[in-house]
């Protein structure tokens, strides 16, 4: 009697075994079919990817040699053509932001004159605000590329954060 309980023991134990590896078995095929698809649609988007931003860049490079003002004093160097077509870098942001500099500059001189600042003054914001555009309504300008300005002492020009954004 014993004897027939241990094998009855034996007997669930390896239905139970063989349930089990049989789970085990089929998740582990699904995991390796799912991974399999997932990097079949990684590989896929990847390429995708790659294909359009080619043709995103050599489309802005095209524009970019028709329009030569952009890039009026010969080639550029390769970096810039690069930064160019992901939008990094923007040859008539460039102008725009001397433009802000040059106009913060003026408003320094102007505010300069009107409070008889020493040369070793630097004005704030607000000191230069009103002489920036027109009286009140003016507008603190900003730089297209998200420079950050600085307006600086009297001594020294105002500066941008962007590399090449510079009076001189
Ligand atoms: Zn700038």
């Amino acid at each position: 009697m014993e004897d027939g309980g241990g094998r009855q023991r034996l007997d669930l134990f390896l239905i139970w075994h063989s349930v089990c590896s049989k789970i085990a078995d089929w998740t582990v095929k699904r995991y390796q079919r799912m991974k399999r698809a997932i990097t079949r649609i990684a590989l896929w988007v990847m390429a995708l990817g790659a294909t359009l931003f080619l043709c995103h860049a050599s489309a802005r490079l095209e524009e970019a040699a028709k329009n030569s003002p952009a890039f009026d004093d010969g080639l550029p160097p390769f970096s810039h053509l690069v930064l160019y077509s992901v939008y990094l870098y923007d040859p008539a942001s460039c102008d725009a932001c001397i433009n802000n500099l040059r106009q913060i500059d003026g408003s320094k001189q102007e505010w300069a004159m009107e409070t008889k600042a020493p040369p070793t003054a630097t004005p704030t914001w607000k000191d230069i605000m009103p002489y920036l555009g027109r009286g009140t309504n003016s507008v603190r300008p900003y730089c297209r590329l998200g420079g950050v300005y600085i307006i600086r002492d009297m001594q020294t020009y105002p500066t941008c954060s962007v590399k090449g954004h510079k009076l001189e």
